[in-house]
């Protein structure tokens, strides 16, 4: 026992250098098989998808901090690759709407589409749940007011719940809200009304419930962040987080739910086609979970052509070129065992991936067909990108 954990703490070590190393260089190296790897197999360069993409999930003020310089080169990097639109997650109800169209939409209107999100705690003292908005008596009205209001001009396509949904946000008395609290019955019936997607972070992958060890499949990526870690006891399982979504999805046929990162459920696609057959009004997509459904190519492409209508292009962006450009190559490819990430470390799990060569038919669906029906004012904005892209 001694010699097991006397190595994982020199393996961590070791790991924790090299992370900060790479995190501080742009590495473009995506192509190479691990370094003690003799396999040698086809790799796929792919410069730009296929077809005009649509990214259903973008966070260029939580991420991207509102950097105008950032948001320039990102929409250069969209036209090189064929991005047409961006849906980006920031806009937070009475806070940072106006704020987060105007960065996005003073030059760039045609290339944003913006989702409201919901600030649980407001003005309140974080360890005063009391004093939070959310356990205030107007909050719910407040909340359906401003989401009328945004969507009559036109701000607003829809509407993210973060993972702190289930998690994070507390009653007035200090326990957990629940997520299918009737108390926001109301925000999903007004959603459906005024035809606004609810896109839902739920619970994170597996490994981040269970214990942080060396036997954790995410083990080294957990030690370096433990906030991600949602092992301990004060914390619903993740079984728990997904029902009472699932309940949410079930008692609101009427509004249309994302389940962010394949319903954080990507590991287990067996599961998630249960939740598909049931909820008709689900769709999912897949930022940030190229790393799971590449380690399972057969499966996963099972699952792509039997959901073909339902999944929609998310990377968890803004993120560099070369991410991106695995995206392409792992939907499009038939590449085999190549990295998920530009990073190394590996930032999600010590794997390599496939990719699922996937047919034209499907590809446009999913880079831009499905979101065109899913998200209010991406039809037209994917309209004017391609129009223009045929007069150049
Ligand atoms: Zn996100």
């Amino acid at each position: 026992m001694f010699r097991r954990d006397t190595n994982a703490a020199v393996v961590l070590a070791f790991w924790l250098a090299t992370w900060s190393l790479a995190n501080c260089q742009q590495s473009s190296d995506v192509d190479s098989v691990s370094a003690s790897s003799q396999m040698k197999v086809a790799k796929t360069n792919l410069l730009r998808a296929a077809f005009t993409v649509v990214d259903v999930h973008t966070h260029f003020f939580v991420k991207g901090k509102h950097n105008a310089e950032l948001l320039k080169d990102y929409v250069a990097m969209m036209d090189r690759n064929n991005i047409a639109v961006c849906v980006s997650l920031d806009a937070t109800l009475l806070k940072r709407v106006d704020e987060h169209c105007d960065f996005l939409w003073s030059e760039y209107r045609d290339r944003f589409v913006v989702f409201a999100n919901i600030d649980f705690q407001g003005n309140g003292e974080a360890d005063e749940p009391a004093t939070w908005s959310c356990n205030q008596v107007d909050f719910v009205r407040n909340i359906i007011e401003q989401l009328k209001i945004c969507r009559g001009k036109g701000q607003i396509s829809g509407l993210k719940f973060f993972k702190d949904f289930g998690l994070r946000y507390r009653n007035g008395d200090g326990s957990l809200i629940a997520m299918d609290d009737p108390r926001w019955d109301p925000i999903w019936v007004i959603c459906g009304e005024l035809g606004l997607p609810v896109i839902m972070h739920t619970a994170d992958p597996g490994a981040f419930f269970e214990p942080v060890t060396p036997a954790n499949e995410r083990f080294f990526e957990l030690s370096v962040h433990p906030n991600w870690s949602f092992a301990a006891a004060e914390f619903p399982s993740r079984k728990e987080l997904h029902e009472a979504r699932n309940r949410i999805i079930a008692k609101h046929p009427k509004t249309t739910f994302i389940a962010a990162h394949f319903g954080n459920d990507a590991e287990n696609l067996a599961e998630l086609d249960g939740w598909m057959q049931s909820y008709p009004n689900l769709v999912v997509e897949f930022a940030s979970r190229i790393n799971e459904l590449g380690r399972q190519p057969y499966t996963a492409r099972r699952f792509f052509e039997k959901y073909q209508d339902r999944i929609l292009f998310g990377t968890d962006g803004p993120w560099p070129e070369a991410r991106l450009r695995l995206y392409w190559r792992f939907l499009e490819s038939w590449d085999e065992y190549f990295e998920y990430s530009e990073k190394q470390p590996r930032p999600q799990g010590d794997w390599q991936i496939y990719g699922l060569g996937l047919p034209p038919t499907i590809l446009e669906k999913i880079y831009h067909g499905n979101a065109i029906r899913v998200i209010p004012g991406v039809r037209e904005k994917v309209a004017k990108f391609q129009k223009a892209s045929l007069e150049k």
